[in-house]
């Protein structure tokens, strides 16, 4: 459903209160213009420097304060949609008119409160319906790259974009506002008196950055290779190659892969495999840090993920990567006014309805805290176990490290540090290669394999260290989840 059907189901239904969570108020407001014009009903606005007017009519004398211009729509009789933008929820005053309002409120009657994050106070909590404006399509996104480039032009600024140029900036734009999109390309074209191409990576760091504004989310350029670049993880591999054709959509038969959750012993490429996943199918990854959603004030949470997935929503065909799930849908948080438990049924509620196009990879370290409602069979497709790696996978894994920083793997026995490796995480056997190569560096002298041992024998892997925990975690995924 788009945003305009969506407005007016709650225009027509009983809530006498709408709190709207839109970063882009004038779209809002060509929204809510359209819901009501569609029901027949007249739209008020009101901010705090012109107070409440009727669209298209003069302002109500002395209504700048909130709490006049509440009490003149309470004493109005007629139907109508009243937007109040920015309205301070921190004053109780404001909140208590707001309250004896919303009870009283006429039929036809709806009140719609805008703001960047509007968090529902307490005393409003079962008066008041939030809502969020989803972040605009692609067409919408292309049609506003168009007018911005014709306008740029009538500016004198020269505009080199092709029909293929303008899709690709405007799926660079997705999952940002048009006020924004707008700006980013109008700042593209004036930084170098051109609109082309070659701006595209400056737009996806200025977006990358608007996106991280509340820290949630944060979209990863990741200096990694393909998932051939990953040593071990067959399982895996296996499974999303098996994949890659429902992926694509194109297969009747088969249903769209939606994502997985990924535990196992720390070090051993969980997250590289959702950086590397992205990598590979050449999609966003945009990384979700559910620590980052809790914030103070009642609803605030809530509204913070439900905005941050409807971001991830119109950045379709992406990836999400959740890291440490468990942080953010921990079983049992009573302690904390149910926020947590809320939080998880607002992201279970988006993993069942949600479109196709978004690939979910989870990760956790300790699944033990992990709510049962998020391991239920239907919310992922698959749960892996990301074991030590084997004997050959270590092999490939020494292979990679030492490839990449110069060495020719060939010149090593591999083998040989396979068996020197024994326990050792793939992060291991990394730093093992890394420290072995300052250590020659120092010298001058060229790495060799019995450098690389040295490195091994001096160190103390984990699955030695922390040998039980390693245990428990594999007892766990014993029978509950496949291998990697
Ligand atoms: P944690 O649970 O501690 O976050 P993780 O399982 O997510 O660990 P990664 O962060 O993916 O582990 O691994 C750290 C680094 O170790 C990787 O960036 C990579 O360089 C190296 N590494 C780990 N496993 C592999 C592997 N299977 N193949 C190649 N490199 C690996």
């Amino acid at each position: 459903m788009d945003n305009t059907a969506d407005l007016q189901v709650l225009l027509g239904s009983s809530y006498p209160l709408i709190v709207a969570t839109a970063r882009d108020e004038r779209r809002l407001l060509r929204i809510v213009r359209r819901a009501a014009a569609h029901r027949g009903l007249p739209v008020w606005t009101w901010s705090a420097t012109r107070g409440l007017a009727r669209e298209g009519l003069a302002g109500q004398y002395g209504t700048t304060d909130p709490r006049q211009a509440l009490d003149w729509v309470a004493a109005l009789d007629d139907p109508g949609v009243f937007v109040f933008a920015d309205l301070a929820f921190d004053d109780p005053l404001v909140v208590r008119h707001l309250k004896e309002l919303a009870q009283r409120a006429r039929p036809g009657q709806t009140l719609v409160v805008t703001g960047v994050a509007p968090a529902v106070p307490p005393d409003l909590a079962g008066l008041a319906m939030p809502w969020s404006l989803r972040p605009p399509g692609p067409d919408e996104l292309e049609r506003l790259v168009r007018r911005t480039m014709r306008d740029l032009s009538r500016r004198g600024i020269a505009v080199a974009l092709d029909d293929a140029g303008v899709s690709e900036f405007a799926a660079t734009l997705r999952g940002l506002s048009l006020g924004e999109a707008e700006r980013l390309v109008q700042r593209a074209a004036l930084g170098d008196g051109t609109l082309r191409p070659a701006d595209l990576p400056g737009l996806r760091a200025a977006k990358a950055e608007l996106l991280n504004v509340d820290g949630v989310l944060e979209l990863v350029e990741a200096e990694v290779g393909t998932l051939g670049d990953v040593g071990g993880l067959g399982g895996i591999k296996q499974w999303l190659e098996r994949r890659r054709l429902a992926l694509a959509g194109g297969h009747p038969g088969l249903d769209r892969p939606r994502g997985f959750l990924l535990t196992g012993v720390p070090g051993c490429g969980k997250s590289l495999v959702a950086k590397s996943l992205a990598r590979t199918w050449e999609l966003p990854l945009v990384r979700l840090d559910p620590a980052r959603l809790y914030g103070k004030y009642v609803g605030e949470s809530e509204q913070r993920l439900a905005s941050a997935l409807a971001t991830v929503d119109a950045m379709a065909p992406v990836v999400l990567w959740i890291d440490e799930i468990e942080k953010g849908f921990a079983a049992g948080g009573a302690g904390d006014g149910g926020v947590s438990q809320r939080l998880l049924g607002t992201f279970l509620h988006w993993m069942q309805e949600r479109d196709d196009g978004v690939f979910l990879v989870a990760t956790a370290n300790d699944v033990a805290a992990l709510p049962p409602e998020l391991l239920r069979k239907g919310r992922f497709d698959d749960v892996f176990f990301v074991d030590l790696p084997d004997s050959e996978a270590r092999e490939r894994i020494f292979a990679i490290h030492l490839a990449r920083r110069g060495h020719e793997p060939g010149a090593f026995d591999l083998p040989a540090l396979a068996t020197a490796a024994d326990g050792f995480s793939g992060a291991e056997i990394e730093a093992a290669v890394v420290g072995a190569t300052y250590r020659v560096l120092a010298t001058g002298d060229p790495l060799t394999t019995a450098e690389l041992a040295t490195e091994l024998a001096g160190t103390v892997p984990l699955s030695t260290s922390r040998g039980e925990d390693v245990e428990a975690l594999r007892r766990w995924a014993a029978g509950r989840a496949l291998a990697a």
